[in-house]
């Protein structure tokens, strides 16, 4: 495991303002826990409030425009997202490729955006079961890398990668511990050929799909499991900070 391990709480499409009260519980618990980087990724709506909640966590959207402002009903630029407290953003997550067709392309963009912003960045990837079942993982997986991973020289600073095989989000399942080592070292290998050992071995590469209190112990004590992107389980105060105990 990294040294300070990185565990992000994505809340997808979920949370109203009744669920600040979870964000001030994990925020005042992540206090007692200062080895582990705790972050949260809460809708557009709660990102303020959320940032004014927050002492001790880091708090973070799930996406971003890639143009700084404009004409484009409906979303919200990196800069919008940084002038809400918020200090990274999620991009590229298997359910905006899948539910708004965004390609690597797309997701380049953004992650420009988000850098010029002055954000840092998550940047996930991760294979469907039948890219997994014909062998081709790691091949795809590398290559949706190769075209989102900016040119940077603080690449550790600014970059985390999150690897969510999409067949394992949401569903209970988890990826077999042989496979997430094997995924997350080849990952590792990619960074070091872009960054050089130094820079890559400061980014980490979070593990995401199914990620609970009672399987995270066994995740995240594999070589180069450098944290966790949880979804379902950061829903409430109690299970996220279970696997933030973990950690
Ligand atoms: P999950 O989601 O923990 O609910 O599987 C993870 C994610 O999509 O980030």
């Amino acid at each position: 495991m990294a040294e300070r391990p990185y565990i992000v709480g994505n809340w997808k499409m979920n949370g109203t303002r009744a669920m600040l009260s979870e964000a001030r519980a994990i925020d005042r618990a992540a206090q007692r826990y200062m080895k582990v980087e705790v972050a949260l990724a809460p809708p557009f709506t709660l990102l303020h409030a959320v940032h004014r909640e927050a002492e001790q966590i880091g708090v973070g959207a799930q996406d971003c425009h890639a143009e700084p402002d404009g004409a484009h009903t409906g979303d919200v630029s990196a800069t919008m997202v940084a002038d809400s407290g918020a200090k990274f953003v999620v991009l590229g997550h298997s359910e905006r490729r899948g539910d708004h067709g965004e390609s690597d392309a797309l997701i380049a963009s953004k992650v420009s955006a988000a850098l010029e912003a002055g954000l840092r960045i998550i940047l996930c990837c991760g294979e469907s079961e039948a890219t997994r079942d014909a062998g081709k993982a790691e091949d795809f997986v590398l290559d949706q890398l190769r075209a989102g991973l900016p040119k940077l020289e603080d690449a550790s600073e600014r970059i985390t990668v999150a690897y969510e095989p999409i067949w394992a989000i949401g569903t209970g399942r988890t990826a077999e511990a042989a496979d997430i080592a094997a995924m997350h070292h080849a990952i590792h290998g990619l960074l070091v050929e872009t960054y050089g050992e130094e820079q890559a071995a400061g980014v980490r590469i979070l593990y995401g799909g199914s990620v609970k209190p009672d399987n995270a112990r066994e995740i995240l004590s594999l070589s180069h499991v450098g944290g966790a992107l949880v979804g379902g389980a950061s829903l409430s105060a109690e299970s996220f900070l279970g696997i933030v105990v973990a950690a």
